[in-house]
């Protein structure tokens, strides 16, 4: 496991959670495809692999059994080690996308070491591996055809970095550094591992961004919306000199978005920042990023939500008993437009009037929306009969995908495009911070 604060002088090695206790698993099937190099642990004692290479996993009584095996005993951990580096394990129907509308079960190929045991009575499996061959996994499901090689070198810096800062450790109490989904990073194993992804983390391998003898917490997320978002409005009140609100643009310019006339005005434009269109046709996101939204817009997007969605939201989400929604009014953004703090007028059941604050861009954008609002750098617009003073529905135009903090990884892709170096775009991104190689 990583230590927070301790920066490692060799390749670590990352402990991944593929399938987490939460998951409700009760039984997992294992491909194993090279048995000769294989070694197989029961209970931490070496033992012959079962013939066939297929491990059929399933919990029994207090323990795990396997199924494909007659007479199996009842026992508490199973390790694989693989030696060979190119060789994987299938496993078959993980989790994609948990807690998300599109949640799905994939298989994957797991190089290295997978441990099985039992937590809570479900299965739980992790994945062992070296840091760098993580990383190339990771850039690879961020990553289309054409991505061109800079925007992968920075994006892997930034993924390594971000690791090795390794700050929020949200599954330390379970025995694993990240999970393979987008609460950490996505990772699917070596699925569709390419020789650039490889490359891309071997050439920049060991590369870190640092700030004052720290590694930087180098945050990122799709897309800002043409102006960054500082840390401390985001997640704790600690102000990190290299996440300000800044211009994603060539040419700096001044714009304040935490007052409402010019947010009005910026979400209306097409304003010359790197993720823009000016720099990128969305259409041609593709290409480029692989796994890309159906809606494909980015930058700008427009979604209506009716009177009668927006309460079972809130109601849903917030344990509100709103019969009908008056108006929602932003009280605080931040520099990149996102909310801070919005407020909710509404009527309860008993037709009597009331309101809500919600705080923070997380929230709000998980209130909103029944899956998750791309962004919370959204004007608000009521469509209202003129009759009632209940609106129909409410239209919310946005800047922007995820939190807009650190790299905006359209922008950078931008920069890539258009003749920008590695160092050049983390610079950009996290300025002040310096690019330094550890191991
Ligand atoms: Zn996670
Ligand atoms: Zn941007």
């Amino acid at each position: 496991m990583l230590i927070p604060g301790i920066i490692p002088e060799k390749e670590p090695v990352l402990r991944v959670g593929i399938i987490l206790p939460g998951d409700n698993k009760k039984s997992v099937s294992l491909k194993i495809r090279n048995q000769k190099t294989c070694l197989f642990y029961i209970d931490d004692k070496e033992t012959a692999l079962p013939l066939g290479g297929v491990l059929n996993i399933i919990v029994s009584g207090n323990g795990l059994k396997i199924s494909s095996v007659e007479n199996s005993l009842e026992i508490q951990n199973i390790k694989l080690v693989q030696q060979n580096q190119d060789d994987f394990i299938l496993v078959e129907k993980v989790i994609a996308g948990r807690g998300f509308h599109w949640l799905k079960e994939i298989p994957v190929k797991l190089p290295h070491t997978i441990e099985i045991s039992l937590k809570d009575n479900f299965l739980m499996l992790i994945n062992e591996l070296p840091l760098e061959t993580y990383l190339a996994c990771v850039a690879t499901s961020e990553m289309g055809a054409e991505c061109p090689e800079n925007y992968i070198e920075a994006q892997t810096i930034v993924a390594r970095s971000w690791m090795l800062a390794n700050v929020e450790q949200k599954h330390v109490q379970l025995g694993f550094d990240v999970c393979n989904d987008d609460c950490c990073q996505r990772y699917q194993g070596v699925n569709n591992l390419t020789d650039k992804a490889r490359e891309g983390a071997f050439k920049s391998s060991g590369l870190v961004l640092m700030y004052e003898d720290k590694i930087c917490d180098a945050r990122y997320s799709k897309s800002c919306g043409g102006v960054m978002e500082k840390f401390e409005n985001l997640w704790e009140n600690k102000p990190l000199p290299y996440m300000q609100n800044l211009p994603d643009a060539e040419i700096p310019f001044e714009v304040d978005l935490s007052r409402e006339e010019e947010m009005e005005k910026w979400v209306k434009e097409t304003p010359k920042t790197f993720c823009s269109p000016h720099y990128i046709p969305e259409k041609h996101l593709k290409k480029y990023l692989g796994n890309v939204d159906e809606s494909g817009h980015y930058f700008r997007w427009t979604i209506k939500v009716s009177q009668k969605e927006l309460i079972t939201n809130l109601n849903d989400k917030l344990g509100l008993n709103a019969a009908s929604v008056i108006s929602i009014i932003p009280l605080k953004r931040g520099g990149s437009g996102r909310l801070l703090k919005l407020g909710i007028k509404y009527k309860n059941k008993r037709n009597e009037f009331m309101s809500a604050v919600i705080e923070k861009d997380y929230e709000v954008r998980r209130v909103l929306h029944k899956d998750f609002l791309f962004s919370s750098a959204i004007i608000i617009e009521e469509i209202k009969n003129e009759q009632s003073l209940i609106p129909e529905a409410f239209i919310f135009r946005g800047a922007g995908w995820g939190h807009g903090a650190g790299l905006c990884q359209i922008g950078a892709l931008g920069m890539a495009l258009n003749g920008f170096g590695v160092k050049e775009i983390v610079s950009h991104y996290y300025p002040g911070s310096e690019l330094v190689k550890i191991y």
